[in-house]
C-alpha cells in the first residue's frame, strides 16, 4: 500500500498555525513512508471560497517547504459527486428530507426537554411528502453496524450509530456539505491515512459508514488534540496568526515546523535546521490526548536557537551583500531574526558614530589608538590589541574590554570580538579607536 495523505483546507481564509500543524503532520507522514502528499482544495462553498486564498495556501506550503505531489479541487469534481450520490440514493443510503430549520429546532428542544439526546428522528415510512418543497438529503446510518476504528492517536474508538443523527450531505439547492465529497475524494485519490483535528471525530464515525456504503475500506485515521494558546483556547489573535505575520516577525519556516512537529507529543522540541529530522521523528504513537499548547514566545526562542547554527548557504540570498560567510558566522549567535543581520553592516563597514567616550575609558582608548597601527590585522588583532593595551595601562577584564567594544561597535554586547574585529577593516577600526 502506498501511503497517501492529503491536506484539505477550505480556501475561505489564510492558513493559520492550527491548519499548518495538520498540513505538517500529513506531509511528514507521507515523506516518512516514501508516499504521496496531496493538496485538496475544499471549495464546494463557491461563495466563500476565494482564488486569492487558494494562491496564498499554495505559497504558504511552498514557504514551509511542504512539497506536494498533486492538487485537486472539489469544485472541479461535482460530476463525480453526483454519480456517487445517485448510487447511494438507489441503494437507499441517502434519502430526501423536508423539514425546515425551524421544525428541526423545535424537535431538538422537545427531545432535550425530555432528557433525550437530540438525535434526528427519521420520518416514518410512507409519511406524506409536502408539495412543491425541494428536499435536502441525509445519509442513512446503518443502526445495526457499530462503528469502530483504532485511531492512530486516540486508540480504540466505538460509536453506536443510533446515537448519531443521519448527517445532511446535500442542501435543497443541490450544493454539497463537506462530509460526502470528502469520502468520495478520499476513495478516488487512494488516501491511506486521514490526519486531522479531533473536532472531526464524530464526522469520522459517519464517514466510515459512507466508505463502506461506497464499497471501499476506510483509511486509517489519526485525530490530533486541538492546539490551544498558553491561556487555554487559541486566542483570536493566535487563531488568525497567518504565515505572513510570522514571516514578517522573522520566524523561519523550519522553526515553526520544528515546534509544530513536537507540540502535544512526548518528544522534546529540537532546534533543527531542516525538515529531514522531523520526517524521521514523526510517530503518531507519541502524540497525547491533551491539548497542545502553542506559545509564541517559545517559537521566538526556538527561532533564535535555530539561527545560531544555521549555515550561511541557507540564508545567503536573504542577507545584505556586505554580510559574507565569516561575518554571518560571527553575528549569528546574536540574532533573533535574519533581518537583524542588516543592523550589523554599519558595525563592519560604517557609517559609524560611536558614542563619545567616557573620561574613565580614555586611558584604554588612547593606548589602543597608539598600539593599533602596528598590529597585524590578518593574525588575531583582538588578542594583539588587548594584550598591548593591558601591558600599557594595566587595565584588565571588563575595564579593558568594554571601552574597546563600545568604541569599535557602539554597543555594550555583541559577537565575540575575536571573531568580529578581523572583519572590520583596519583603517576603519583605527578611526574608531581614535575618535574623541
Ligand atoms: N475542509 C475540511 C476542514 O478544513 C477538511 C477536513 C478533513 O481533513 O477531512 O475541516
Amino acid at each position: 500500500m502506498t501511503v497517501t495523505t492529503r491536506f484539505a483546507p477550505s480556501p475561505t481564509g489564510h492558513l493559520h498555525v492550527g491548519n499548518v500543524r495538520t498540513a505538517l503532520h500529513n506531509w511528514l507522514w507521507a515523506r516518512k513512508h516514501g508516499g504521496r502528499f496531496l493538496l485538496r482544495i475544499d471549495d464546494t462553498d463557491l461563495e466563500r471560497s476565494k482564488e486569492e486564498y487558494v494562491a496564498a495556501i499554495r505559497a504558504d506550503l511552498a514557504w514551509l517547504g511542504f512539497d506536494i505531489d498533486g492538487e485537486e479541487r472539489q469544485s472541479a469534481r461535482f460530476a463525480l459527486y453526483e454519480a456517487e450520490f445517485e448510487k447511494l440514493k438507489a441503494a437507499g443510503r441517502v434519502y430526501a428530507c423536508y423539514e425546515t430549520p425551524e421544525e428541526l429546532e423545535i424537535r431538538r428542544k422537545i427531545l432535550l426537554s425530555r432528557g433525550l439526546p437530540p438525535v434526528y428522528e427519521r420520518r416514518p415510512e410512507g409519511a406524506p411528502v409536502p408539495d412543491g418543497v425541494a428536499p435536502h438529503w441525509r445519509f442513512r446510518l446503518d443502526h445495526e453496524a457499530p462503528i469502530e476504528w483504532t485511531d492512530l492517536i486516540r486508540g480504540a474508538q466505538h460509536f453506536e450509530p443510533k446515537t448519531l443523527s443521519d448527517p445532511v450531505v446535500r442542501r435543497a439547492d443541490g450544493s454539497w456539505l463537506y462530509l460526502l465529497p470528502s469520502v468520495i475524494d478520499d476513495i478516488a485519490m487512494g488516501i491511506s491515512h486521514v490526519v486531522r483535528g479531533e473536532d472531526h471525530v464524530s464526522n469520522t464515525a459517519a464517514q466510515i459508514q459512507m466508505f463502506e456504503a461506497l464499497g471501499a475500506a476506510p483509511p486509517a485515521f489519526a485525530h490530533e488534540a486541538l492546539l490551544v494558546g498558553t491561556e487555554g483556547k487559541l486566542s483570536k489573535r493566535l487563531g488568525s496568526l497567518g504565515m505572513a505575520d510570522l514571516r514578517e516577525a522573522g520566524i523561519e519556516p523550519v522553526a515553526l515546523a520544528a515546534l509544530l512537529a513536537r507540540l502535544g507529543t512526548s518528544d522534546p522540541v529540537e532546534p533543527v535546521t531542516s525538515l529531514a529530522p522531523l520526517i524521521a521523528g514523526i510517530d503518531f504513537a507519541r502524540f497525547g490526548r491533551a491539548p497542545a499548547r502553542f506559545d509564541e514566545a517559545e517559537l521566538a526562542l526556538l527561532n533564535q536557537k535555530i539561527l545560531h547554527h544555521t549555515d550561511y548557504a541557507a540564508v545567503a540570498p536573504r542577507l545584505p551583500a556586505a554580510i559574507g560567510e565569516a561575518r554571518w558566522l560571527a553575528i549569528r549567535p546574536n540574532l533573533m531574526t535574519v533581518a537583524e543581520a542588516a543592523e550589523w553592516v554599519p558595525v563592519f563597514d560604517g557609517p559609524f558614530a560611536p558614542p563619545p567616550p567616557e573620561a574613565a575609558d580614555l586611558p584604554v582608548l588612547d593606548a589602543a589608538a597608539a598600539v593599533a597601527p602596528a598590529i597585524d590585522w590578518d593574525a588575531d588583532p583582538w588578542h594583539a590589541l588587548t594584550d598591548a593595551v593591558k601591558a600599557a595601562t594595566g587595565a584588565k577584564g571588563r575595564a579593558l574590554f568594554l571601552p574597546l567594544r563600545r568604541a569599535l561597535t557602539a554597543r555594550d554586547h555583541g559577537p565575540d570580538m575575536r571573531q568580529l574585529l578581523p572583519l572590520i577593516a583596519k583603517d576603519e577600526a583605527l578611526a574608531r579607536l581614535s575618535a574623541r
